[in-house]
């Protein structure tokens, strides 16, 4: 590739946390770009998409003689246009690599070193530790007699940064072996999201897409940093701005996506319930809102059970010995029929809007700002800025991402964000929507299928104890509704399991034998990341599989989890570089010779040696293709589990073992090099009767004759040919739905809840912009929610996915309370103002030695952490790349001039940063860009940090995550990494 280090670090470093307009279109580097397209004139060229973020850009990889030689933004793409951040730009050193693993190693028991062993070897060895374990923990039944079919010893970790077809392979693999700690990134990224968004408007997933962002009026960037950590993303909110759209950002640090916007209002780390309640008050009292849309297509006017209460930061039905809520009091109160009574005038006092508007009068302007430090001019004004959205034509949007889901109480931030949406409009509508903005290149396909303890494929319910057979599971999990309006979409739940288990077991799965519904391990209890982590260091977890994972840097309280690790007796890493996860036993604190675990160490293909789909954050399933081969003995994901699971097998099909029944039965025959389009037709599913791939989900039986690996995919490849993989620009709508490029699930409906765009006559709110709309006929214009011909007067529940059709103000669904409510994190230094419950009150505490709670007498200084452009999450994915490495080259940690005068500290200098749970080093970046919160009165400060660096790279540093704590939010158990007490001092550790 003719960009020269020089060039890379001129181009890339000027535009630090912008959008490039290409790499290659800067003065500079254009000289040099004509002598390199005559070169790549006659190179093959192969299209990808880029393997960091969700905005899912695409590029245009050049290969001559097998090997790459140049890799560009694709000009074509509709999202990226040709566009790329210095991560994407870099591709081409993830490609061309030395530091990349060729050759699969082993680490023996107390070893002090890596040895090179074969293929062959490490899948057998493996094989016989997975066999082992699984055999000497597998319980066939819990204590109260009921068939669980599970080991609780086995861990499987990853992976959104692999592809959909390896993502569903890898959960085919790891239910077979009755694995139920089963986990990956989206766990850590988004998991309050899926349940936030799902109790809301009943799906879990970003509600637009990026290109639409372009059409709102007001863009509100709330725990994000898009112009640096989505890049791309933020050429359609600059698009917007040029329309003459205003950009509020909130943010308790001054970032890059501050600095373009209209409106920067400041507000302290893990008050969001209370920042956006606060609006929500504003709204109500000022009558802002969308009467029409909230008494149609919000439960607004159901009738509530007048039990329902709250008080001080309690509502009604808590349990404090078990933190646990009774919801009975939360419940709708129903007619004869079953169907929740309304009130359309939404004056009953026991109506959902009632009971909204009188839990949010507490959260007045004056309060709401002094629990969260804003300037209250400045918080008038986004109030009032933002909420001008409610008018009927307007549209605004909420972008946010770890800053928001990374609370104890984040599913609940979340979901004040959808009920703000929804009391404005502005859900359905383009422009609109709750944009939760994804990580991983793959984290929404990942999820999508379910790589995850409590979910199959399609977001069905993991079976319970409980759930003893098929019918009991069925009878469980699929909501009823006596509402004949209802679609209550997820009564087609039995079509869409029977199918799935079809395509699991194959031949095996009959009517007879509940489709083999046995085989599937069972839960009784919370198997996430922050569990796994703590039944590891307990020694009850005993093996362990990472792909494409580094929870070493990544996950919450990393001394702990390194030294949970130590209580592995084996662990397989699958990855492109030896990461800190795959030397943890060589890390700061571990004596090798001390550390029993084996550790096997399989090396990858990255994403330009192999092909499949992934799906974007606005849920775009895309396929990339092969370019070249991969390196040495490295191989491709699909590959490595499919041998895995091969291996495995021929052990119980040969030799036998405990529940062998649960691995044979599982039909898996992709042939001897996995064939990646067969698994892509599986997950798409089959016409059992005809062989034909079936066109949508709407054609799927619960009788045995069809099949679907995941029905949410259902439609992606069909008889039509691989509908991710194509290219077409057309846009028929004008709004940039781009119906034609690659597909969207649901059925490639590309703005979620688009009924909900039209008024009940099926008229849209904006005609400037319309999604759909009804002609008197027919429905035209985004695939709608209803058939394309049913009239709109009998489709007006426009959520369809929720039993009521109605989207949720009133939540009775999560475990801490049907109205977010504000609690301090688990650790602050200022008291709840807003109730005497300080914190949560349903999270988990953890115990352990190693989970220590710090107080502000100690670590008066609340600290968050963030993420860079030129650094990707836990690290090996660009702290393995000379240019990235050179950008960004060390830990450093934002520090007020404030705080550096008070310990003098000055910018440069090394210094200490220590929680309860440890110490770190980093280098003082003293900048205005972080300031201190005035808060009745008293002055609290604050720092920030990277969470990148790790021990393993060229770009080292110590973690971040050896400050955070252990503990998880109430509904998912996603971890607290933004907000959490540390102390600051000058030196080293
Ligand atoms: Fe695009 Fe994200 Fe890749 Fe940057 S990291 S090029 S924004 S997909």
């Amino acid at each position: 590739m003719d960009v020269s280090r020089r060039d890379f670090l001129k181009v890339s470093g000027v535009s630090t946390g912008l959008v490039l307009a290409g790499l290659f279109s800067l003065k500079s580097v254009k000289a040099k770009a004509q002598t390199f397209r005559s070169r790549i004139r006659y190179a093959k060229q192969v299209s990808t998409i880029c393997p960091y973020c969700a905005v899912g850009c695409s590029e245009i990889v050049s290969v001559k003689n097998g090997e790459v030689i140049n890799i560009e933004g694709d000009p074509d793409h509709p999202i990226n246009e040709g566009s790329l951040c210095s991560k994407g730009g870099a591709l081409y050193q993830v490609a061309k690599n030395e530091r990349r693993l060729t050759k699969p190693m082993y680490r023996g028991s107390g070893a002090a070193d890596w040895e090179e062993v074969s293929w062959d070897w490490a899948l057998k060895e493996i094989a016989k530790r997975i066999r082992k374990t699984r055999d000497e923990t597998f319980e066939m039944k819990d204590k109260q007699g009921r068939a669980v079919n599970r080991t609780e010893a086995i861990g499987w970790l990853g992976s959104a940064a692999i592809d959909n077809e390896e993502c569903y392979l890898a959960v085919k693999l790891a239910r077979a072996l009755g694995i139920v700690f089963l986990e990956h990134q989206a766990r850590l990224c988004h998991s309050s999201t899926v349940a936030a968004l799902a109790e809301s408007f009943g799906r879990g997933a970003m509600t637009n897409h990026w290109i639409d962002i372009r059409n709102s009026d007001c863009i509100f960037i709330i725990g994000s940093n898009a112009a640096e950590n989505h890049p791309v993303s933020f050429k359609w909110v600059t698009r917007a701005k040029e329309r003459g759209a205003k950009l509020i950002n909130a943010d308790p640090r001054f970032t890059r996506t501050s600095s373009k916007a209209d409106i920067y209002a400041p507000f302290r780390s893990g008050t969001d319930v209370a920042f956006i309640g606060g609006i929500i008050n504003y709204c109500l009292e000022n009558e802002l809102y969308n009467k029409e849309y909230v008494a149609e297509y919000t439960n607004a006017p159901f009738l509530i059970d007048p039990r329902f209460g709250f008080k001080e930061g309690l509502f009604s039905g808590y349990g404090s010995r078990q933190r646990k809520y009774d919801k009975s009091t939360w419940q709708h109160q129903k007619d004869l029929r079953g169907i929740p009574k309304e009130d359309k005038t939404l004056q009953d006092p026991n109506s959902v809007f009632q009971l909204l508007k009188r839990h949010y009068s507490r959260y007045d302007v004056d309060t709401v700002c002094q629990v969260t430090g804003t300037p209250k001019d400045v918080y008038l004004d986004v109030a009032k800025t933002y909420c001008a959205t409610g008018q009927k034509g307007k549209a605004g949007t909420i972008m946010y991402a770890m800053g928001t889901t990374q609370h104890t109480n984040a599913a609940q931030m979340i979901r004040s964000y959808a009920m703000l949406q929804l009391l404005l409009g502005n859900i359905g509508v383009s422009g609109g929507g709750v944009n939760a903005l994804r990580g991983w290149s793959n984290v929404q396909g990942a999820t999508d299928h379910c790589v995850l303890f409590h979910i199959l494929p399609g977001y069905l319910k993991t079976p319970r104890a409980e759930d003893k057979d098929l019918a009991a599971y069925l009878e469980h999990w699929t909501p009823k509704s006596s509402d004949p309006k209802s679609v209550n979409y997820w009564k087609n739940s039995p079509k869409f399991m029977v199918s799935q288990l079809k395509a699991f077991y194959g031949k095996n799965a009959m009517k007879e034998n509940d489709f083999c519904y046995d085989h599937l391990p069972k839960i009784s209890g919370n198997y996430s990341h922050i569990s796994m982590f703590e039944a590891m260091y307990e020694g009850k977890v005993k093996g362990l599989v990472a792909l494409g994972q580094n929870p070493a840097v990544a996950g919450p309280n990393v001394r702990m989890e390194r030294k949970a690790m130590e209580n592995l007796d084996w662990l397989v890493t699958i990855d492109l570089w030896e990461t800190e996860t795959a030397a943890f036993w060589k890390g700061p604190e571990a004596d090798p010779a001390k550390i029993k675990t084996e550790v096997f160490l399989l090396p990858a293909a990255c994403s330009v040696e192999k092909e499949g789909s992934v799906t974007n954050s606005g849920r775009w399933s895309q396929w990339r293709y092969q370019a070249v081969q991969p390196p040495g003995k490295a191989r491709r994901d699909l590959w490595i589990i499919d041998r895995i699971f091969r291996s495995v097998r021929g052990l119980y099909a040969y030799e036998g073992g405990v529940y062998p029944k649960g691995i044979l039965d599982m039909a898996w025959d992709y042939g001897d090099e996995p064939n990646v389009h067969k698994v892509a037709r599986e997950i798409n599913g089959y016409d059992l009767t005809t062989g034909q791939l079936l066109p949508s989900f709407g054609k799927l039986k619960d009788d045995g004759s069809t099949s679907s690996g995941n029905w949410l995919y259902c439609g992606s490849y069909t008889e039509k040919g691989n509908m991710a993989a194509r290219r077409g620009l057309s846009d028929p709508t004008g709004i940039g739905l781009y119906p034609e490029w690659a597909w969207c699930w649901p059925v490639n409906r590309r703005i979620l809840y688009n009924r909900a765009s039209c008024d009940t006559k099926g008229r849209p709110w904006d005609p400037e912009h319309p999604v759909i709309q009804w002609t008197g006929s027919r429905w035209k214009g985004d695939i709608p929610d209803y058939g394309a011909t049913s009239p709109p007067e009998k489709n007006v529940g426009a959520f369809i996915m929720k039993p009521e059709g109605h989207a949720r103000l009133f939540g009775a669904g999560l475990a801490d309370g049907p109205f977010p409510e504000h609690y301090e994190p688990l650790e602050s230094p200022v008291k709840n103002l807003l109730s005497n419950t300080q914190n949560d009150p349903a999270i988990k505490i953890w115990k352990s030695e190693m989970d220590k709670v710090g107080t502000p007498d100690k670590f008066p200084i609340i600290a968050s952490t963030f993420r860079v452009t030129e650094h990707w999450l836990g690290g090996p994915l660009t702290r393995n790349l000379p240019w990235l490495a050179e950008l960004m080259p060390e830990m450093f940690v934002e520090i007020s001039r404030s705080l550096a005068q008070e310990k003098g500290i000055r910018n440069g200098d090394k210094v200490k940063i220590a929680s309860a749970r440890g110490q770190i080093e980093a280098i003082a970046c003293v900048t205005k860009r972080i300031k201190p919160f005035r808060l009745n009165g008293k002055t609290y400060e604050q720092i920030s940090l990277p969470w990148h660096y790790g021990f393993m790279g060229l770009a080292t540093g110590h973690s971040a995550n050896v400050l955070t704590p252990h503990v998880g939010d109430a509904n998912t158990m996603i971890p607290e990494y933004k907000a959490f007490l540390c102390n600051v001092e000058k030196g080293v550790v």
